[in-house]
């Protein structure tokens, strides 16, 4: 299969993230050519910093393997990792990593830094970028605005904010 069939499928759960009003991030993992995990960014539902969509595929993934090693695994996520991303992909041994996206504000794979390049480990993914960027990118850009506009307009209507 194609990245950009699997990156599609990983774009479905970022807008997934967007009906719960979350940032809109999605993640899919698969192996064998099959999704064997899914995850969408809840990190205003849970109230929790670790709800990343990377981190909620990956415990998925480990669930339905009955194992925390994913070998074998590829990872595609719509924006660049973050440095706890990154590192759950290091642990977890994912093979592949594939973002759409680059975040020069806290990617983890060559924007702010590279984990998956830092000498030592015993354990690195390969990895690639701005598969459909784009389209990841523009997700994200429609969400900030219409959040932009939503506090606008609340402003105008001289409720108080927060
Ligand atoms: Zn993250």
């Amino acid at each position: 299969m194609e990245k950009e069939y699997w990156m599609k499928k990983a774009i479905d759960q970022a807008k997934k993230a967007q009906t719960y009003d979350e940032v809109p991030i999605g993640c899919i993992i698969v192996k064998d050519e099959k999704i064997i995990a899914r995850g969408s960014n809840r990190r205003e539902t849970k109230q929790s910093s670790l709800a990343h969509a990377e981190i909620l595929a990956i415990e998925k993934a480990c669930k339905k393997l009955g194992t925390w090693r994913l070998e074998g695994c590829d990872l595609y996520v719509t924006l660049e990792p973050c440095p706890m991303c990154s590192g759950a992909i290091i642990q977890s041994r994912i093979e592949h990593v594939y973002f759409g996206a680059y975040d020069p504000k806290g990617g983890c794979a060559g924007s702010c830094t590279n984990l998956f390049e830092v000498k030592g480990f015993n354990h690195y993914p390969s990895y690639e970028g701005g598969i459909m960027r784009s389209e990841c990118a523009k997700l994200l850009s429609d969400f900030f605005k219409e959040k932009r506009k939503q506090k606008k307009q609340l402003k105008k209507q001289g409720t108080p904010s927060e």
